[in-house]
């Protein structure tokens, strides 16, 4: 047991010791021409054992009362041995009470033998298969998502080491490459014309962008192997957005860009990492400078959020190309970019925003965005106010 699926011919062991109620049960299903039930009678509870462990059924129809043991009993055997086995309990007069017992100990279904028919043996057997069916295919599912799902964790802990590996090979050589170049541009070996001045700040700004996106890959790795652990302090926001809005004053320069501030003038102190929230803040900065044209403008806010009393948001909004509405959800998943005509496809990894969000969630915030195609965008996260 169970073989359910037999639908034209099932095969039905019944396990009786009432001589004259066997012979009826079996009666009343030899008058179905389809499904043909093909009947198998034990006469004792003994007999009815042997036969479930010898050959396959679809269906058991079993009596309750067994000689000095009970139907009961007879499930709590069989049911220790094949948990699925698709039993149908027949009650007699005075033992419906047990019905619930029957169904505990892991009866399918229940017929009351005063209601005994064709159609009911008929359709209560069927809906027994269809039902053991169902919990098999359930289970099939269920097992096949369990695999899945191991499979995937293995794949993420090989990309995860594989991050981690390429992350350090690339690292240790251009640091190396970085301090040559350094070298050589503090004249150290000898003095350099203007060209070679120029072609050794185009290295050294390609060093700096490899390194970035290198160090996007450690803290990828650190964030999904929850090693990366935050030094949460009450601290006020204000002087570090004074703070980065600094550090990028010569970008939006070189751009002609204008970065204000809208800081509300009782902001509470927030629970924070200072360094971490200053890479939130550079890395959501520096997009919007790097999205945003020549001229354009950027506004950092920060405010008591209205929707939660007990946490402040922080804004960044720009008047940059945007992000198509349909790409909005995606943009902070890990190694998303936004699809983009390819000459001005910016170099990242795409994973800049997905580190901002897990750091941020890691804080006990959360971080959405907001944008129209062609005006702009505004990045905006929460952080908890300190007590
Ligand atoms: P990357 O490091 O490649 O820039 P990010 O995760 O920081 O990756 O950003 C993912 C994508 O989201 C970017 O490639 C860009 O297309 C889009 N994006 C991010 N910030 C902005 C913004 N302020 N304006 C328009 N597009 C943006």
């Amino acid at each position: 047991m169970p073989n359910p699926g037999a639908y034209d011919t099932v095969k039905v062991l019944l396990v009786d010791d009432d001589e004259d109620d066997a012979i009826i049960t079996q009666a009343l299903l030899e008058q179905s021409s389809l499904p043909r039930f093909e009947i198998d009678w034990a006469r004792s509870y003994d007999a009815g054992l042997t036969r479930i462990k010898e050959r396959q059924y679809d269906i058991g129809l079993l009596d309750y009362n067994l000689g000095s043991r009970t139907g009961i009993d007879f499930l709590r055997e069989v049911h220790a041995d094949s948990p699925h086995a698709p039993i149908i309990m027949l009650t007699g007069q005075g033992n419906e009470s047990l019905v619930l017992q029957a169904l505990e100990s892991g009866a399918i279904d229940y017929i009351p033998k005063r209601n005994i028919s064709s159609e009911n043996l008929q359709r209560t057997i069927s809906h027994g298969i269809e039902k053991i069916r169902l919990q098999e295919e359930l289970a099939a599912h269920q097992r096949q998502l369990e695999k899945t799902n191991k499979e995937l964790k293995q794949r993420n802990n090989e990309i995860q080491r594989f991050y981690h590996l390429l992350a350090h090979e690339l690292k240790t050589p251009l640091t190396a490459a970085s301090e040559f170049v350094n070298i050589l541009l503090e004249s150290i070996p000898g003095s350099l014309n203007p060209a070679q001045t120029d072609y050794l700040h185009l290295i050294q700004g390609c060093c700096q962008h490899l390194d970035r996106n290198i160090n996007d890959l450690y803290e990828i790795t650190r964030l999904e192997t929850g090693k990366l652990s935050l030094n949460q302090q009450p601290e006020a926001l204000a002087p570090l957005v004074k703070d980065v809005l600094h550090y990028l004053a010569p970008k939006a320069q070189a751009k002609n860009m204008a970065l204000h501030t809208s800081l509300a003038p009782d902001l509470p102190h927030v629970m924070m990492d200072v360094q971490r929230i200053r890479q939130v803040l550079l890395n959501l900065v520096g997009n919007a400078l790097k999205f945003t044209e020549n001229g354009g403008t950027i506004l950092v806010q920060a405010y008591e959020d209205p929707l939660c009393s007990d946490r402040v948001r922080v804004a960044i909004q720009d008047t940059g190309m945007g992000i198509p509405q349909s790409q909005l959800t995606g943009i902070f998943e890990r190694l998303y970019q936004v699809e983009k005509d390819p000459s001005t496809a910016s170099p990242g990894l795409g994973l800049g925003l997905f580190i901002c969000r897990e750091l941020v969630k890691l804080h006990g915030g959360t971080m959405s965005a907001t944008s129209t195609l062609g005006k702009g965008s505004t990045f905006s996260f929460t952080l908890r106010c300190a007590q």
